[in-house]
């Protein structure tokens, strides 16, 4: 299949260079030369725009960071709704509020385009790995669409409902990590200041009732779990602005249908107090810092 792929950063990159492995032609766009030259070495074709990205496209797939930014490559003037050929579709993997993707199917259509929704959750690991989980919103005739695609990226495609609904999962699933996360850090700085080796309480906290992904996977003490973001100085994962972003999606949607999310809104301001002090290019666990008194 010839893809356009538009999007290169810590998600955008490894899920292309998996396209690419399983044997689609890939032409690439990112703001960045430098995530652009990492496709073109792998054996991408470059694109000068978001709109060349689309010509000659069978697919569009957008891996971006915000609503706003999906806007702006969709409808600019070099936008891709500027270049793709009708009855393609674009599949927005993109972290975004439903009502956005909602817009997007319906700005799509009037082009003659179809568009779906379909954010992942498994983490830099999962996307390098192809492991990742897509959660597909819009119709069940264009699910079975993008199966094939989205099968070269990862290993669990569900269907979670009409256009906007993928959004809806993950804003709900990220509601629950991002509270995780400030909880594990919450309780690894707490067993660290009372004296435990911290890889001993990781490893009970693992094998007991507080095991969750933030624990065994991502552990934020730094050397409990040598792959996690925190055993590197915490680069190279899901960034504290864009979890930032994602309470934020969480607690609008709260707002929007009356309801109340106490959690959501304390675990926002942890990481906005991160941001705030200059921490938000740091991967996300990094919050156990506001619990270790490190300096920002
Ligand atoms: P990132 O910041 O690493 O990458 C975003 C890329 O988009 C960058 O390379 C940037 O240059 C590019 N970009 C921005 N504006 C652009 C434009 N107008 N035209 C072309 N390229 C543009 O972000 P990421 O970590 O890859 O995350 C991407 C999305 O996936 C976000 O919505 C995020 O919430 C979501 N997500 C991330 C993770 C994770 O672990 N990092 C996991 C699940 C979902």
């Amino acid at each position: 299949m010839k893809i356009g792929f538009i999007g290169l950063g810590h998600m955008g990159a490894p899920m292309a260079l998996n396209l690419i492995k399983a044997g689609h032609a890939l032409t690439v766009f990112d703001l960045s030369a430098e995530a652009l030259q990492t496709l073109v070495d792998a054996g991408a074709t470059k694109a000068a725009s978001p709109k060349a990205a689309a010509t000659g496209a069978e697919w569009v797939i957008t891996m971006l960071p915000a609503a706003a930014h999906v806007r702006t490559v969709l409808s600019a003037e070099d936008g891709v709704l500027a270049g793709i050929a009708k009855g393609v579709t674009i599949i927005d993997s993109s972290t975004i509020d439903p009502a956005s993707a909602k817009e997007f199917g319906a700005l799509a259509a009037k082009h003659g385009n179809a568009f779906v929704d379909a954010p992942v959750s498994g983490g830099t690991g999962g996307a390098a790995a192809g492991t990742l989980t897509f959660m597909v919103g819009g119709s069940a005739a264009l699910y079975e669409s993008v199966k094939p695609v989205l099968s070269g990226m990862g290993k669990n495609i569900v269907h979670c409902g009409e256009t906007g609904t993928g959004q809806v999962a993950k804003i709900c699933n990220n509601l629950v990590l991002g509270v995780t996360m400030a909880g594990v850090a919450e309780a690894m700085a707490l067993g660290e200041a009372l004296g435990i080796d911290t890889k001993v309480l990781g490893g009970i906290m693992n094998t007991s009732t507080g095991r969750c992904w933030s624990s065994d996977t991502y552990n934020p003490f730094p050397g409990v779990i040598e792959t996690a973001p925190s055993s590197r100085g915490y680069t190279g994962g899901f960034g504290t602005d864009l979890m930032l972003k994602d309470m934020g999606l969480a607690t609008d949607a709260a707002k929007s249908v009356h309801q109340p999310a106490y959690m959501g809104a304390l675990a926002q301001q942890l990481y906005q107090a991160m941001s705030s002090r200059g921490d938000g290019k740091l991967d996300f666990s990094a919050i156990i810092k506001l619990y270790r008194g490190e300096q920002g």
